[in-house]
């Protein structure tokens, strides 16, 4: 057997792999060049393209653009009018903007357990967790996967509930044939370097509803407006314009929305690679005893945001941990998605306690994101492959 790099052997390969990186071509760099010495470097023509381009990809009528995904979840929630009092309930697997936005507008985020196999938030788990006080689900495309759509939608019609989907990791991503961004209320995008396209930083909210589109707006300036129609004290005098609510400055400047519009043109390359990425991991992993695969349901036809490597502890001498290590020593480094948010220390603060989300806590002692994006080449996926294989034979139990 060959000896693990972690107790002295020679790794699988000399330089490191991350589970996630940019890529960035001469088409990115000129696109980005060409808005810097034009007339408007922020809140420019570009930007508005980039909206107009996202209604074309994902169908919705409206697209806000902001600086970041962060941004356009406070947005969404704010927009949403949640407020002191109100129960928003959320995935306890993500990245802990999801519910932090719940808490920007005061409300209480109530986490909801993931399904075993997809690791999406689970309806049932959803169902169980509605109150009087409810007002929103805020529900996340984990890895890329389609939540449930039509059960939450069903979910949030019966107790009339608002939808916020945090399509973070889906862009690209189809339920039932239609884009993600037209399926819930408000679909918020994050454009952060190891997302399947980048500004940088940016951010999205798709939504086909004209008041919520006319909110976001509003809130991502200042909650200034210059329509005569949303002022208490109208006038026509040109330079007059009025804030009506607190709001922000999330812009996004042009050369970021010039660097996604040249992204977006590789968006079908880049779906294309993921998914080919993922099926050959799956190919390689299927069938191990040690290892468990993501259920894909048939609905979503998936943009692989993250390949989660999911360790069967049962046929394993190891732990996550070690088996984390010892792959992180190989070169092919792995990342965990994710902390249950509600472990996060300020969160124990807040008064949330373990044992909420029996799923979620198991799910996250058993995973690692092995490397996906666009920029691998088949000898690093083979790498990646070899080294997990390596791992296993290491530690498996079934000798
Ligand atoms: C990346 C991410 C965000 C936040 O996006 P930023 O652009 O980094 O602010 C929110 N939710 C999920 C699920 C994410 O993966």
């Amino acid at each position: 057997m060959e000896e693990l790099a972690i107790f002295g052997g020679k790794p699988v390969r000399e330089n490191k792999i991350f589970y996630g990186r940019q890529y960035i071509d001469q088409a990115d760099v000129d696109a980005v060049a060409a808005v810097m010495t034009s007339d408007y470097i922020t809140c420019g023509p570009k930007v508005k393209e980039l909206e107009q381009h996202l209604c074309e990809l994902t169908h919705a009528k409206y697209a806000v653009v902001v600086c970041n995904g962060t941004a356009a979840l406070h947005l969404a929630a704010l927009a949403a009018g949640f407020g002191e009092g109100d129960e928003v309930i959320v995935s306890s697997i993500t990245f802990a903007a999801s519910s932090n936005c719940v808490l920007y507008a005061g409300a209480k985020p109530v986490f909801a357990d993931i399904d075993p196999e997809t690791y999406n938030i689970d309806p049932a788990s959803i169902r169980k967790l509605i109150t009087p006080r409810t007002k929103a689900i805020v529900a996340v495309d984990f890895t890329g996967q389609a939540v449930e759509l039509d059960e939450i939608r069903e979910i949030c019609k019966e107790h009339d509930l608002i939808l916020i989907e945090d399509a973070a990791h889906a862009i690209g991503t189809k339920y039932k044939g239609q884009p993600v961004g037209s399926l819930a209320d408000m679909t918020c995008f994050s454009f952060h370097p190891v997302k399947t396209v980048t500004g940088g930083e940016g951010g999205a909210i798709t939504t086909n509803d004209e008041k919520l589109y006319r909110h976001l707006m509003r809130l991502r300036t200042h909650g200034i407006t210059r329509d005569p129609e949303e002022m208490v004290h109208p006038t026509d005098a040109l330079w007059y314009n009025e804030q009506v609510e607190l709001g922000f400055n999330y812009r996004m400047t042009d050369f970021q929305a010039a660097l996604l519009l040249s992204q977006l043109k590789k968006l079908p390359a880049f779906e294309q690679r993921r998914k080919e990425i993922h099926k050959r991991y799956n190919e390689a992993f299927d069938k191990m005893p040690e290892l468990i695969l993501q259920k894909e349901i048939p609905e979503s036809d998936t943009t692989w945001h993250l390949y989660v490597l999911h360790l069967n502890l049962e046929n394993l001498n190891c732990d996550r941990r070690q088996f984390f290590d010892a792959l992180y020593a190989e070169n092919t480094c792995p990342q965990v998605h994710y902390l249950p948010v509600y472990w996060h220390s300020y969160y124990e603060k807040l008064g949330y306690q373990k044992g909420l989300c029996p799923n979620a806590e198991k799910y996250y002692n058993e995973v690692m994101s092995i490397p996906l994006y666009y920029g691998l080449t088949d000898d690093d996926v083979e790498d990646v492959i070899h080294a997990v294989k390596k791992v296993v034979a290491y530690y498996t139990k079934l000798k």
